[in-house]
């Protein structure tokens, strides 16, 4: 191994799971993005394998060489798996941090087993590490890490990344263990939010149950740890999805000829709680119901693939959403016309993007996520000379960027259903003013812009600027 510099690190990431980073290997997406930056450094990424078995304590990290990479991975024992991601990440923190505290559930042992196993990534990494590495932590599985890091003596600069939403203090001061949490992200060097309102309520958080205080610029202090707290909205690799939608708009249509004058609404979301899918559909419902010169001239294409279903509240979710899916196809619909295509399936990346490029509306209405990239992609994926409209919650992080999107309140299904009107009759030359602007801002805040500053932010020292891009 070549001695690195100190200008020349290696860069560290770690995630809950390695495999799906590998399985989502995907063009385009965040995934391939930090494979480049770790291949550029000859780095290194570390995460659970997504496997569990009995013997799991005693097994060491397995590392393997992928295309230029280091690839290591640690599996859990089954109590291991069900406390840490299960429980307390999936059952408790993922609702919570979303403002669902009446989903939030948890006991005071999964919670004990998430920070065991916290220490356990920290006790297979700290032997993989080398002096000159600067580690990237993501999301809410992993909050304590850098603590225990730091207890078993690790001195190199560490960023944590939180992909969600961060909620108003209040919300995270109800989380079961949340002073622990809150101050083990005070040990980071920095703490990265997807939007300036994530970061002003972390802010507050500090200074209202941590007794910190805000110090200049982005940083803030408490418990005797200071960090700054920044942000940097993900963005998506935009060449690429316009390419390729260009690509497999010269293909033709996808979805069975409904004539000429029919419009498509698209929807694309993991079928999960957060992504506001029945709200969404008794939206399109009332537009139907109390606009009905868009009867028999719409469709709305839902593709939701399954998510986390091993959790009941996830069965719930499907049930009733295709509950709505059955009583508005069956109110509406008629021998040749269907309101509502959909499926609980993957679709692959270019058939995603043709749905994109082929409708005119794209309907993104969670009731809160940290960014989403669907709505990103669907303005990438526009033709630039008669582009469609994107509909998007104010909860959705991506609402701070895309302001010319029609934004709505998705809890207020009346608003939802007159954007819709708005978006289906919008005159072209509104669609192309604010097509334009959306896509000035996505392409300015690219996926590249986000990976490279963020890791600048907590790798870079006054005195040691980090160059793990060489020309
Ligand atoms: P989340 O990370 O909560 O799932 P995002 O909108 O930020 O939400 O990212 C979802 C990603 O998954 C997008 O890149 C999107 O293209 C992809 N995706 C969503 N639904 C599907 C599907 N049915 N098939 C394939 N990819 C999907």
């Amino acid at each position: 191994m070549p001695e690195k510099t100190e200008n020349n690190r290696r860069l560290v990431v770690v995630s809950n799971r390695v495999a799906d980073f590998k399985a989502k290997f995907q063009t385009g997406g965040l995934a391939v993005a930090l494979g480049d930056a770790l291949k550029a450094s000859k780095g290194l990424w570390f995460g659970w394998s997504g496997d569990t078995r009995d013997d799991a304590l005693s097994v060491p990290p397995h590392v393997e060489n992928i295309s230029g990479l280091t690839v290591a991975t640690i599996d859990l024992t089954d109590k291991e798996a069900e406390g840490y991601y299960y429980g307390y990440a999936n059952r408790c923190l993922w609702p919570a941090l979303h403002y669902r505290l009446d989903l939030a559930q948890s006991n005071e042992e999964q919670s004990e087993i998430y920070f065991q196993v916290n220490g356990r990534f920290a006790d297979a990494l700290m032997p993989l590490l080398q002096p000159n590495d600067i580690i990237w932590i993501n999301d809410y599985h992993l909050i304590p890490l850098a603590e225990e890091l730091r207890g078993r003596g690790c001195t190199a600069r560490i960023g944590f990344f939180l992909h969600t939403p961060f909620p108003s203090p209040e919300i995270f001061a109800a989380i079961p263990s949340q002073k622990r949490l809150g101050n083990a992200l005070m040990v980071y060097d920095v703490v990265g939010f997807q939007t300036t309102s994530d970061r002003d309520n972390f802010r507050r958080y500090v200074t209202a149950s941590l007794d910190g205080e805000q110090l200049q610029g982005d940083r803030v202090t408490a418990q005797g740890e200071t960090t700054l707290a920044s942000v940097f909205p993900v963005g998506i690799d935009v060449n690429h999805f316009k390419t390729l939608a260009d690509e497999e708009d010269a293909k033709g249509a996808l979805l069975p000829d409904a004539g000429e004058d029919v419009k498509t609404i698209i929807g694309v979301d993991r079928l999960d709680y957060t992504k506001g899918l029945p709200e969404r559909l008794r939206a399109f419902e009332v537009l139907l119901e109390q606009y009905p010169e868009h009867r028999g001239k719409v469709r709305l294409v839902q593709i939701a693939p399954p998510t986390r279903e091993g959790l009941p509240v996830y069965q719930e979710i499907r049930e009733n959403v295709e509950r709505l899916v059955g009583r508005i196809n069956g109110r509406f619909g008629d021998l040749s016309w269907q309101p509502v295509i959909y499926m609980h399936r993957g679709v692959p990346q270019n058939i995603l993007v043709r749905l994109f490029r082929r409708s005119h509306v794209g309907l993104v209405t969670p009731l809160h996520d940290g960014m989403n990239l669907v709505a990103k992609e669907y303005i990438a994926a526009q033709a630039a000379q008669d582009p469609g409209v994107l509909v998007l919650s104010r909860f959705a992080g991506a609402a701070e960027q895309l302001r010319e999107a029609l934004l709505i309140n998705p809890h207020d299904i009346q608003e939802t259903a007159r954007a819709l009107d708005g978006a289906l009759t919008m005159p072209r030359q509104e669609r192309w003013a604010r097509h334009n602007r959306l896509w000035q801002r996505i392409e300015t805040y690219d996926l590249f812009n986000w990976r490279d500053s963020f890791i600048q932010s907590f790798a870079e020292s006054d005195t040691n600027p980090v160059n793990l891009f060489p020309k």
